[in-house]
């Protein structure tokens, strides 16, 4: 029986690749046969396996690895436990992964998500993982595609009206991502969302290449 004892960073090193070896190899192979197609254009060619945001291959190594987790040093981890640990947290596989062609799995990975707080909205049938349906409100790659949740924009813009805030949550190229509020105090019903959002200074044309925003 193994025991690893040491920091999640080397943790990450030693045991990392073998935990992105099982979800390439076994996990994820089986879900992309099963689905067969890019989620959003459907083409059955060159499909590759992604990671819902949030549920990234070092956030469930995070996770599986908690109970043993004091700071930022994992102590006397049972590396055989932790295997199945970290396995079962990919099922469902559905709430983990999306299958995407190249060129939408790019777009997908440097998608911002714009939310309402979750306490304004009272319908809450949705989890938190329906954020992750890809609403790609631009295409192409000058401009940065954004999702939105609730998915229904008028909707959305209903409850911006009505609470004035919602968060945005930016990507960065090098896997990290931050969450800020956004207030919307002048937004009117006569505005418009997504012009609204590009118009912020940080998303403008030429500023999130530059931020180094995916
Ligand atoms: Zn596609």
């Amino acid at each position: 029986m193994g025991i690893f004892t040491g920091t999640i960073e080397d943790f990450d090193k030693y045991i990392g690749p073998r935990m992105r070896n099982i979800v390439q190899t076994s996990i994820g192979k089986k879900f992309k046969l099963q689905t067969g197609e890019c989620e959003f254009c459907g083409t059955r060619d060159n499909l590759e396996l992604a990671n819902i945001k949030g549920k990234d291959r070092k956030a469930l190594i995070k996770l599986a690895s908690k109970e043993f987790l004091n700071g930022d040093i994992i102590y006397e981890l049972d590396l055989n436990k932790y295997e199945t640990t970290f396995r079962n947290l990919h099922f469902p596989l559905d709430e983990t992964f999306k299958i995407f062609c190249k060129k939408h799995h790019n777009e997908y990975d440097r998608t911002e998500i714009i939310e309402i707080p979750e306490e304004f909205i009272e319908d809450k049938i949705n989890t938190p993982s329906d954020i992750s349906d890809v609403e790609f409100y631009s295409s192409g790659n000058d401009k940065l595609p954004i999702i939105f949740y609730p998915k229904d924009t008028t909707e959305f813009k209903e409850l911006l009206l009505q609470n004035k805030s919602a968060y945005i949550t930016i990507f960065f190229n090098d896997g990290t991502s931050e969450k800020k509020e956004w207030v919307a105090n002048r937004f009117s019903e006569n505005s418009d969302l997504i012009r609204n959002i590009r118009s912020r200074n940080e998303f403008r044309q030429g500023n999130w290449q530059k931020r180094n925003i995916q």
